[in-house]
């Protein structure tokens, strides 16, 4: 894995699962990184803590400006923050459809449009942005989820399309269930949480989730000059989920 000495990277929704695990790899590997988060009272040194709301367009500009001021620059964007949403087309109203849209991809859209400037004064710039076997998997009970992640691997592409001649290189990561405190929260709802893990593990073709440091991993290789001929990509982190078709035991 590339040292990422002199990088400077800011990641959103960074203070909690993929986010946290991405912002403790790049520091690990010699990056500057800022996180910009809901709530980033987690974050602690090397890290640096922004606290900004993404579906806030105000919010997003004045946080981006703060770290890049502070870390002279942006070379790395992780556009990371989301959140979930269960059901059909009928179970989620309109206003819990603008509520996910704005935050998972509007989000996205905002950053990355606060951020370009400086990516285009940096030699090594990339965004990675999270998205999800959702996109293409046609899972049940998540319209909406789906729908939006489905808008983030096209807006990725096309980012990628429109900076390609900027040196601005543009992915995406597609993990599958993640061991992360947003699936923890899931699983709390259920009337017998223990079970419920094991019932999703043994979905999983490998038999168990995939863990938030193995899709930072992911990223971390996304956004380093390892990968500086790949762009316009969707990286599945699932375990094998979306790829396999495995026969019923
Ligand atoms: P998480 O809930 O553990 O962490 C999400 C972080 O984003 C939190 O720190 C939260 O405060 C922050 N955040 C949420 N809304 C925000 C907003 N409006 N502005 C700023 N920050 C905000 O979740 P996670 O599981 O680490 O998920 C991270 C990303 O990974 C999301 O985009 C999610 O859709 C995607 N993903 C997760 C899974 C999974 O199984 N966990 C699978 C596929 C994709």
């Amino acid at each position: 894995m590339s040292d990422l000495s002199g990088f400077r990277a800011l990641v959103t929704g960074g203070a909690s699962g993929i986010g946290r695990a991405t912002a403790d790899l790049l520091a690990a590997r010699g990056a500057d990184v800022a996180v910009l988060d809901l709530d980033p009272s987690t974050i602690d040194k090397p890290l640096r803590a922004y606290t900004a709301d993404v579906s806030d367009d105000a919010s997003v500009r004045s946080a981006v400006a703060a770290a890049a001021t502070d870390l002279r620059g942006i070379d790395i964007l992780v556009n990371n923050a989301g959140i979930g949403a269960v059901g059909t087309v009928e179970d989620n109203d309109d206003a819990q459809w603008h509520r996910v849209l704005d935050t998972n991809v509007l989000g996205m859209v905002r950053t990355t449009r606060a951020a370009l400037p400086h990516l285009r004064a940096s030699v090594h710039a990339a965004v990675v942005n999270t998205c999800s076997i959702a996109a293409t998997a046609g899972l049940p009970q998540r319209a909406l989820y789906s729908a939006s992640k489905g808008a983030v691997l096209s807006l990725t592409l096309a980012m990628a399309a429109d900076h390609v001649r900027e040196g601005i290189r543009v992915n995406c990561v597609n993990p599958g269930t993640a061991d992360t405190p947003w699936v923890g929260r899931l699983l709390d709802q259920a009337a017998d949480p223990a079970a419920e893990r094991a019932a999703l593990n043994a979905r999983q073709p490998m038999g168990r989730l995939v863990t938030a440091d193995e899709i930072a991993a992911a990223i971390v290789y996304l956004a380093s000059p390892a990968a500086a001929s790949v762009t316009g990509t969707a990286l599945a982190v699932d375990g094998g989920m979306q790829g396999l078709r495995l026969r019923p035991e």
